[in-house]
């Protein structure tokens, strides 16, 4: 697991380091000298607490002792000295769970410039930067791994489960240097705030953000709630990612690479112009009732369009919210700025995480029958490939495009349900919505 950190020197002397990818985990020390300075590192492992025991500036170098106090509920014993100049810093810890010691150890690394750089005189473009939400599995993790693969682009995972993550990368053979893990919970638009402010700290760029994390809960017969008190589907697939997309806004304004993007996962469940957006309970917001009285099944339903609560329809209607996103930002954004905002159907992944509420049949038999029956079933690598694509592919730049696949796994615009591409009913989720995350 990876935990960034901002270390920071003020001009009192004291060395603050905060956590800016978990919840709060706040060091100071006193420093001997006057100086300030921003320094940024990662650490592995979530359960142990990073301390820094000493620290003091040298000649303009920072010397710390990083010592470790718990890893796993055990204590720890050893601890490592470094010393530091780099503005950015990378803190590895290698577990040794035989011996239950763990290692720190700090190496400098450079963030991404925002230049391009030069090699044997030929301009070299910077590798890209792109985050992608919920990248711990299915969907998100294979494009962070099709990605990474490239070498071109690092892949900051934004997701909830830190451990599970790392895991996660390791397992599909990511390298180090490709990634990073940053704390992303969707289900609170604090943990969003914290995020954006924690990945501004870290001095990378953004040029691509994916909003790709969602949940699925058809079985559910009541609905759950998020921190701030929204029905979870919607809280989480739409209104966290309205917010996060919102507030990243100015940061890919900022990138100079030279395609900037904003994609947001659509599905076909959420169109109605296709078989299986068809099937019931079929995707509605009807006039957002629900929605503008708080989607808090107290003062008002929990669905969007005011009606009784239905998982499945929960997650279809945050669908249509994703789509009737992209194109708002579209309108407003693509103009002036030139990112391009894109939306996508990746094809039916039916053995990702998405249907883990699902019934046990269900999921025993739903990738069969796609792959025999629709043969409209796609591998999680196809997925990460195509989704991939809309994130660097110079073919697929414009902007405002509902992306879908054929048969022969060529990319083409995709029609859009007449809700799902409704401009009035757009503008409208997006006031509501700019209320209820507190932009407005
Ligand atoms: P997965 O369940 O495999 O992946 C969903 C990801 O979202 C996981 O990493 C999960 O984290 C994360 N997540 C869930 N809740 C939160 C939260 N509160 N905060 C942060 N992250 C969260 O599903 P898929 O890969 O299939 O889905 C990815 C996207 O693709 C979704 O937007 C989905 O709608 C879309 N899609 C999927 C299709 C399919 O057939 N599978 C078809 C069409 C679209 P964790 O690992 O911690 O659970």
């Amino acid at each position: 697991m990876v935990e960034t950190c901002a270390l920071t020197i003020n001009d009192h002397g004291a060395l603050n380091l905060a956590s800016i990818n978990r919840r709060p985990s706040f060091h100071q020390l006193s420093l001997p000298a006057k100086r300030s300075a921003s320094l940024a590192f990662t650490a592995f492992v979530p359960t142990c607490n990073l301390r820094l025991s000493s620290a003091s500036l040298v000649q303009g170098k920072v010397a710390c002792i990083v010592k470790e106090s718990a890893f796993l509920g055990s204590s720890i014993l050893e601890h490592h000295k470094s010393q530091f100049n780099a503005p950015v810093l990378r803190t590895k810890r290698e577990s040794n769970h035989s011996v239950g010691v763990v290692k720190a150890q700090t190496t400098a690394v450079a963030a991404p410039g925002l230049n391009q750089s030069t090699v044997h005189g030929k301009k070299v473009l910077r590798k890209g930067v792109v985050v992608i939400t919920g990248a711990s599995s299915g969907l998100g993790l294979a494009a962070a791994k099709a990605l990474a693969e490239t070498e071109k682009w690092h892949v900051v995972m934004a997701c909830r489960d830190f451990l599970k993550a790392e895991k996660a990368a390791q397992s599909a053979g990511m390298a180090k240097e490709n990634y990073s893990i940053m704390h992303l919970d969707l289900a609170s638009l604090d943990s969003v705030r914290q995020f954006v402010h924690g990945f501004r700290q870290s001095g990378r760029p953004l040029d691509v953000l994916v909003c790709n994390a969602a949940i699925y809960r058809p079985t559910a017969r009541t609905p759950t709630y998020t921190a701030d008190g929204y029905e979870m589907s919607v809280g989480v697939n739409h209104l966290g990612h309205f917010l996060l997309a919102n507030m990243l806004l100015d940061d890919l304004k900022k990138s100079d690479y030279p395609s900037r993007r904003l994609i947001i996962l659509g599905s076909i469940t959420g169109n109605t112009n296709t078989l299986a957006g068809n099937v019931p309970p079929k995707a509605g917001l009807g006039d957002l009732r629900g929605l503008a009285g708080g989607l808090d099944g107290r003062n008002s339903s929990a669905m969007i369009d005011g009606g009784a609560f239905d998982g499945a329809k929960a997650y279809k209607d945050s669908k249509i919210c994703n789509m009737l996103t992209m194109q708002e930002l579209h309108r407003r954004f693509h103009e002036d700025t030139g990112i391009t905002f894109a939306s996508l159907y990746p094809g039916c992944i039916a053995t990702t995480g998405l249907f883990r509420e699902h019934i046990p049949l269900f999921r025993l038999l739903f990738p069969p029958f796609q792959k025999f029956v629709t043969k409209g079933f796609v591998s999680e690598d196809e997925s990460g490939k195509r989704l991939a694509q809309v994130v660097g592919d110079t073919s697929l730049s414009k902007s405002g495009v509902y992306w879908s696949w054929n048969k022969n796994s060529a990319s083409f615009e995709n029609q859009l349900s007449e809700e799902a591409s409704d401009a009035v009913k757009a503008q409208k989720l997006w006031e509501i919505s700019e209320k209820m995350v507190g932009l407005a």
